[in-house]
């Protein structure tokens, strides 16, 4: 597929970026998928290890097609690197807080897309190996007042099945267990395709901590969007359940957005012939302009949410939750 690395290749690109800096970054292995292959994440600790620091999360291509937002969250990753010590924002950013960025949570899915070309089904687009759509795959959380309602599919086959269980995906699970031990102060998780900011609706106590989400994105995230601007969207807590964003937020206590990045262009117009393959609908032609759109956003945004957060690690809401993952 034109203009993209395939995965192996993307993780290699992770490869060299640690290599170019290893005083800044490590790769750490989190967990396996279900066929076997590494769930990776590059940390960004410019201060070396130390415990009790703010940490902050990065994440992309949970979805299987969604090969564009792994694009950008490396272009996150390197501007990070490449600009401590050379910029006083990415610098104090860095000296405050360390930044764990995972470009890939689902790459089975990622390697059967690109196997099949982008020839898939909406569902095939979107699960892991086991025909599991795991950004449903999150424990649900019972919040206070409200039904547990449950908007994920529990009819397998469905493009939005939700597994026989919560976590039950090794690789959902390998990211819950890192999000309970690391506490991130705040999430952003890129998807495709829109150009919108789900934001997950604040409830109770979490209200002040997600109303400021919703400032940072009206404010400092747009305003950083090179070309294009993206439309922050209050999402119904009803709509998040089993998600990543739903999870953190009400489970946790981080503060976590969905970002989609891109839009099919007139490019797709212009190629007919790509109408029918999912993959171009989901990744633009030109992934460098997207890259170059909301990486400097992206940055801006991690140190706002970072700042409105005072550095201090998430309080989960659910501490049974932590405690399950943690295990005896
Ligand atoms: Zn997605």
């Amino acid at each position: 597929m034109r203009g993209y690395p395939s995965p192996d290749d993307a993780e290699r690109e992770i490869d060299a970026l640690a290599a170019e800096h290893p005083r800044l970054s490590r790769i750490e292995g989190i967990g396996r998928s279900s066929q076997g292959r590494p769930i990776r994440v590059l940390r960004i600790a410019a201060r070396g290890e130390v415990r009790g620091r703010p940490r902050l999360l990065v994440t992309a291509q949970i979805h299987a097609v969604e090969f564009v937002g792994s694009f950008v969250a490396r272009g996150v990753a390197r501007r990070l690197l490449d600009g401590y010590g050379r910029e006083n924002a990415i610098t104090a950013l860095l000296d405050r807080a360390d930044v764990f960025v995972a470009p890939l949570l689902n790459p089975d899915g990622a390697v059967r897309v690109w196997r099949r070309r982008g020839w898939s089904r909406i569902g095939g687009a979107r699960h892991t190996a086991t025909g599991v759509d795991p950004n449903r795959n999150f424990p649900g959380v019972v919040i206070e007042g409200r039904r547990a309602w449950n908007a994920a599919r529990a009819r397998p086959g469905s493009a939005y099945y939700r597994g026989p269980r919560p976590l039950s995906e090794p690789e959902c699970a390998a990211l819950a267990r890192l999000c309970a031990r690391e506490r991130f102060c705040a999430a952003v998780n890129f998807h495709s395709f829109g150009r919108v900011v789900f934001v997950p609706e604040a409830l109770g106590a979490d209200r002040g901590r997600a109303d400021h989400v919703l400032d940072v994105f009206r404010g400092v995230f747009q305003s950083r969007q090179r070309r294009w601007r993206y439309r922050p969207v209050l999402d119904g807590a009803h709509k998040t359940f089993g998600q990543l964003d739903a999870f953190l937020l009400y489970g946790l206590g981080t503060p976590s957005v969905t970002v989609e990045v891109s839009r099919p262009g007139l490019s797709l117009a212009l190629r007919p012939w790509r109408l029918a393959n999912v993959f171009w609908w989901a990744n633009p032609t030109r992934p460098d302009r997207d890259r170059d759109n909301d990486v400097d956003a992206t940055v801006a945004a991690l140190a706002e949410l970072l700042a409105r957060s005072g550095g201090t690690p998430c309080t989960p809401a659910h501490p049974q939750i932590v405690r399950d993952l943690e295990g005896p």
